[in-house]
């Protein structure tokens, strides 16, 4: 890809409505632009990352076994009336009638969709469990939705959910769930801490708000920092090791502020571990029983009883996480952003310096990317006649783990090859490819 024919619309100076980095990025390099409150389009450079991340969640939803399907992002008002959420919900849930009157609804989340499929498709206990997962938009009109992507109206979320025959089993399941979120952040590179929480309006009793640690999150944590230790490398997906990881992390004392108690906090954290902090939700795991299948009748045979489903859902932030990634990386001081090569834009960044008369640079370039391409590199040219340091604090900033510099002096066999953040190094081509695969792994 050429710079000069991408739509990357930078901007020279950080725009003074966004209040924290991710924002303050997100617009100043071109990722999102604002169609409305709360509403955003997702640019070229945006949209990349979030699909990729999105890729890295699929493949963990996959790994433990959960079906992708879809979902519509249009609600019939029918099936939350049985829930008894169609009043509930509030001025959170965008309601629409269509022209026949009906009542519709936007989903702000998918429990009741998802639990009337189910009761009309499984009637035997031996189907179960059912893990089932969709990633689609959602809408929830938020009073104050601010910070750009992290807390606006439309969203673009993973959710899941399980149904199982006992508490026993669906503790299982919610146990897999927990391991594939630790999983999931961190392959994104983030340090993500699974929170007893709250479980609100979804209801129910057993709860983990996975949360990233920054200053401008709007979750307050109350933890043990000891929980940062803890490892889940070994885990295996069966009923005892799964149980095994979560008891080593409910070793430690860990929750957001509505599960808060000072003397609980106090007694349980030696003071040196304490740690009182603030952090943004990336993901939530929720097991609620029968608090569903119950009013809306979601049963199977069991031996000739009938059972009504155990029931949990699971939600990970998929646009969420692309600011949630900028919070936790970018050098707001030095304005030097990196992405984990796992969900970076393009890999590499390929910046000649170009003189008006003379394009052997560019050249140059050209044949560099082409050695790219065969090893499935994925690379852009800034094409443009800017110069270098130009380049470079711009190419700084988009966070393209790699630049590969090609200046005046250039020999054409060794390149100025830089990790951005880092000192470059002088080095032949294949050196370099060797270098970004070995990152890539
Ligand atoms: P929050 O406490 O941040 O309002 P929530 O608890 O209402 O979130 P859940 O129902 O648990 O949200 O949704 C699952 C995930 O979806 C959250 O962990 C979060 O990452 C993401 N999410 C929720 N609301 C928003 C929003 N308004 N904007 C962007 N992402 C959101
Ligand atoms: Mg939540």
């Amino acid at each position: 890809m050429y710079f000069s024919k991408s739509l990357i619309p930078i901007l020279k100076n950080n725009p003074t409505e966004a209040k924290i980095k991710s924002h303050q990025l997100m617009l100043r390099i071109g990722m999102i632009k604002q169609s409305a409150s709360g509403i955003y389009s997702w640019l070229p450079l945006g949209f990349k990352v979030m699909k990729k991340i999105e890729q890295i969640v699929r493949e963990e939803q996959d790994n433990i076994g959960v079906q992708e399907m879809l979902m519509p992002t249009i609600q019939s008002s029918e099936i939350w009336k049985e829930s008894g959420r169609y009043e509930d919900y509030g001025e959170e849930m965008l309601r629409i009638t269509d022209r026949q009157n009906r009542e519709m609804l936007y989903g702000p989340t998918n429990e009741e969709l998802i639990t009337d499929i189910f009761r009309n498709s499984i009637k035997s206990y031996k189907s179960l469990p059912q893990l089932l997962y969709h990633i689609q938009w959602k809408f929830r009109d938020e009073l104050r939705p601010r910070f750009g992507i992290m807390r606006c109206r439309e969203f673009y979320m993973k959710d899941a959910y399980s149904f199982d025959i006992s508490d026993e089993e669906a503790l299982f399941s919610y146990n897999k769930f927990f391991l594939s979120y630790l999983r999931t952040f961190k392959r994104l590179e983030l340090s993500a801490i699974p929170m007893a929480a709250d479980t609100g309006p979804i209801g129910g009793n057993l709860s983990h708000e996975f949360i990233i640690l920054a200053e401008t999150g709007e979750s307050k944590i109350y933890t043990d920092k000891r929980i940062f230790d803890v490892q889940s490398d070994n885990t295996k997906i069966n009923k005892k090791s799964l149980s095994e990881l979560r008891e080593k992390f409910e070793k430690f004392y860990a929750v957001t502020d509505e599960k808060y108690n000072k003397k609980e906090f106090d007694d349980k954290v030696p003071e040196e571990h304490r740690l009182n902090t603030k952090g943004i939700e990336v993901g939530h795991i929720f097991y609620f029983g029968d608090k569903y299948s119950k009013p809306m009748n979601a049963s199977v045979d069991l031996q000739g009883k009938k059972e009504f489903v155990k029931m949990g859902s699971y939600g990970v932030g998929v646009s969420r996480l692309v600011g949630a990634i900028i919070e936790a990386k970018f050098d707001d001081k030095n304005e030097i952003m990196k992405w984990p090569i796992s969900v970076a834009p393009y890999e590499c960044a390929i910046l000649p310096l170009i003189n008006k008369n003379d394009k052997s640079n560019l050249e140059k370039a050209i044949n560099l990317s082409n050695e790219l391409s065969k090893n499935n590199i994925e690379f852009i040219i800034d094409d443009t006649d800017d110069n270098f340091s130009s380049k470079i604090k711009k190419f700084n900033l988009i966070g393209i783990p790699f630049q590969i510099m090609i200046g005046n002096k250039n020999d054409g066999t060794n390149f100025e090859f830089r990790e951005v953040g880092q000192e470059p190094k002088s080095l032949p081509i294949d050196k370099i490819i060797e270098q970004i695969k070995i990152n890539k792994k």
